[in-house]
């Protein structure tokens, strides 16, 4: 790497690091920040003069007294009134497209049918929809950070691949470039795009948005699929392939009920949306949902499960089912239960997910890179 790129990429890491900061801290100073941080003031103040300048940070208007003595010094935080993320899921019937400002707060919606399945016509409804939302966004001065797109499938987001997305029929698919040509084409302003699987967006939203940073956090997404975001050490647990996850196909009865994947006995036959159809239905679903939670406790041990999905929405009392069930195998055995608890943005949980992705990206300038280097 040239000693350019080297400079450029740790300006972006401190920048990094100080935003972070403030978003785990509000209210924080300056001289604070450099304390934090272990950078010099000057940096510290060169570094957030550019935030402030790029609408990523806000300052309070008057300097405030500080307990100690000194002078007074300025509370800096994130700005959630100028930059925005724009967050779509592409799911099997619907794309759901949402704006949302760097704190997570939805400041647009939009849902509509998903009108062909096919490759290039999901990416010209799509960039249709994004070129409106910018046009709007620009009548507002805001500033677009980013565009994140997730589907349901398997995604390789470093190369921007799907390598498999079984319900919407597609296999080893470009789909980032095809996103990125359609914007061009569309003459949608340059913003970085990124592509995750729709569980693991989920996951990165409930991570970045949803106020408490949990860390372990497991998100399970129960609609016609069953599926999990993983959310480990503060990065998202993709695994070997982008598979991992796939709780739907792990296997809860030897020999059980045929699976749409062809084995025997998976989760998705108890718990997919299909297993749903009456309330007895609903209460057996419960009972599987529960020893899944209690089998994902087992491997992960997260401080966390959110539950969520179009299932829960339509039936609320799964989850709690789900819940009373963990906890008593957990209770069996003497151990404590992860919280349980239901998806904070409902049914836009994907879509705000995606959104997430931009910010979660942006924050971990590391990651790319090392991702880059480890897959060329
Ligand atoms: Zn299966």
């Amino acid at each position: 790497m040239k000693a350019t790129g080297d400079l450029q990429l740790l300006k972006r890491i401190n920048r990094s690091v100080l935003l972070r900061l403030i978003r785990s801290q509000p209210d924080l100073s300056r001289a604070r920040l450099a304390a934090l941080s272990g950078l010099t003031k000057s940096t510290v103040s060169a570094l957030v003069r550019e935030l402030l300048d790029e609408h990523w940070l806000s300052e309070a208007a008057a300097p405030v007294a500080t307990q100690a003595m000194g002078r007074p010094s300025t509370p800096l935080n994130m700005d959630t009134s100028k930059r925005v993320l724009i967050g779509i899921e592409i799911a099997v019937d619907c794309v759901r497209l949402v704006c949302v400002a760097l704190d997570g707060a939805i400041l647009t919606q939009t849902e509509e049918p998903l009108r062909d399945p096919c490759p290039a016509s999901a990416c010209q409804q799509v960039g249709a929809l994004v070129r409106l939302l910018c046009q709007q966004l620009d009548e507002k001065k805001l500033l677009l950070s980013g565009v994140g797109v997730c589907l349901p499938g398997a995604v390789d987001g470093a190369l921007g691949l799907v390598r498999l997305a079984p319900n919407l029929g597609w296999r080893d698919l470009p789909f980032m470039a095809m996103l990125e040509a359609e914007f061009a084409k569309l003459g949608i302003p340059a913003a970085h795009i990124h592509l995750q699987n729709d569980a693991d967006a989920a996951a990165l939203g409930e991570y970045e948005f949803g106020g408490s940073g949990d860390d372990s956090l497991i998100f399970v997404n129960c609609d016609v699929g069953v599926g999990a975001g993983i959310v480990l050490n503060d990065r998202l647990f993709t695994g070997f392939l982008g598979t991992a996850g796939e709780i739907g196909h792990s296997i809860l009865q030897v020999e059980g009920p045929l699976c749409s994947c062809g084995r025997k006995g998976c989760a998705e036959v108890f718990i997919g949306a299909r297993a749903l159809g009456t309330a007895q239905g609903v209460a057996q679903s419960g009972r599987y949902l529960g020893v899944l939670l209690q089998n994902l406790d087992a491997m992960f041990n997260p401080h966390v499960i959110v539950v969520g999905g179009r299932s829960c929405i339509e039936h609320p009392c799964l989850i709690e089912a789900a819940r009373t069930h963990q906890h008593a195998y957990a209770q069996v055995a003497g151990l404590q239960s992860p919280q349980v608890r239901a998806a904070r943005f409902g049914v836009q949980a994907a879509a705000v997910g995606a959104a997430a992705l931009v910010l979660h990206q942006f924050l971990r300038p590391l990651l790319k890179e090392a991702k880059h280097v480890s897959r060329n």
